[in-house]
């Protein structure tokens, strides 16, 4: 009997957000995935191919493969990757083009992983190229007419574990979370979460179609999150004294990038920490992402 279940096509599958998102639909199985790289040779695909997912070369520069790519699909989840070139315009470019085909090929359901403009929401002030250009694209969506359902991720919990981990100060005798936006708290979600919230808004096309939901499972100010992590490493983890006018100034590549988007966590993002839960139940919070990946933290 042949497979007559709708298409979804997505970007990213070999990453983080797309990798959760081809993990949870392949899991429900009301879906077929079709999951897009331009290595179908790398590890993770393969893995995506043991498990059921076609898989499709393509780029996101690349309008021929693209279209090839998105033939026959219902949907589309699609993730574009600023810090791959951080490149706003080629962001923006990528974005634009996927939009482009999902007009011209019908298609039925988008689902754009978006973030705030932050020139817009700042009146001009504030400049964060890897928010600008995924509100840019947000809008290019909605201006042609896609049926599209945009999602913000907060700040992933897995930065604990990579950009946000908590760093060794011998003077203090203990470890710092430079995260540099003093007592306002921060949204965050364990990327691994998006893949049950995609699914259930895929689920539910009436309902979601023109929204943009706005992802969170904790709002918690820096020294909350040092405070988890000291319960469950034993280790004595403090906040940053720094502001981002004084991290701008730090001395590697993205530190001025970086510290405008902490000025913009200031502002206040606006995330739904009850929409997340209804569309993952599962969906877990920092302390329990904590439990579970405490040793991979391996603070010496
Ligand atoms: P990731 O784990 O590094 O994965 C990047 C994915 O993008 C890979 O699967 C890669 O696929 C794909 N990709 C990159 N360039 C491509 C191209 N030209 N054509 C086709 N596929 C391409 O990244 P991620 O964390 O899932 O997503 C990154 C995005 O998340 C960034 O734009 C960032 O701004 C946004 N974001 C991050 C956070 C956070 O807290 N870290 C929060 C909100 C939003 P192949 O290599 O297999 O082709």
């Amino acid at each position: 009997m042949s497979d007559t279940r709708h298409i979804i096509a997505v970007f990213g599958a070999t990453g983080a957000q797309g990798g959760s998102v081809a993990d949870a639909l392949l899991s429900d199985g009301t879906f077929k995935v079709r999951a897009i790289t331009r290595n179908p040779m790398k590890k993770n695909a393969k893995r995506l191919h043991e498990r059921g997912a076609e898989l499709v070369r393509a780029d996101l520069d690349d309008d021929k493969s693209l279209r090839t790519a998105l033939k026959d699909v219902y949907g589309v989840f699609l993730v574009t990757d600023y810090w791959e070139h951080m490149d706003k315009e080629r962001e923006v470019m990528q974005g634009r083009r996927v939009a482009e085909l999902c007009r011209s090929l019908k298609i039925k359901h988008a689902i754009f992983s978006s973030l705030e403009n932050a020139k817009e929401l700042s009146g001009g002030r504030l400049e964060v190229p890897h928010f600008d250009g995924k509100g840019e694209i947000n809008d290019y969506f909605r201006e042609i007419g896609i049926p599209v359902t945009s999602v913000r991720m907060p700040s992933y919990f897995e930065n604990f574990l990579g950009a946000y981990r908590p760093v060794r100060s011998d003077d203090e005798n203990c470890f710092i979370l430079e995260i540099p936006i003093g007592g306002v708290p921060l949204h965050g979600m364990s990327v691994r979460d998006l893949g049950g919230v995609v699914l259930s808004i895929l689920k539910s096309p009436e309902e979601y179609i023109g929204k943009d939901i706005g992802l969170s499972t904790d709002h918690l100010t820096i020294a909350e999150y040092a405070a988890i992590m000291s319960k469950h490493t034993g280790k004595t983890i403090k906040p940053s004294k720094l502001f981002p006018e004084d991290y701008e100034k730090l001395d590697f590549c993205g530190a001025y990038e970086a510290a405008g988007m902490f000025k913009l966590y200031m502002m206040g993002l606006d995330r739904d920490k009850e929409m997340t839960r209804k569309l993952n139940p599962k969906a877990v919070t920092f302390e329990e992402w904590m439990l579970e990946n405490k040793n991979l933290l391996n603070l010496r």
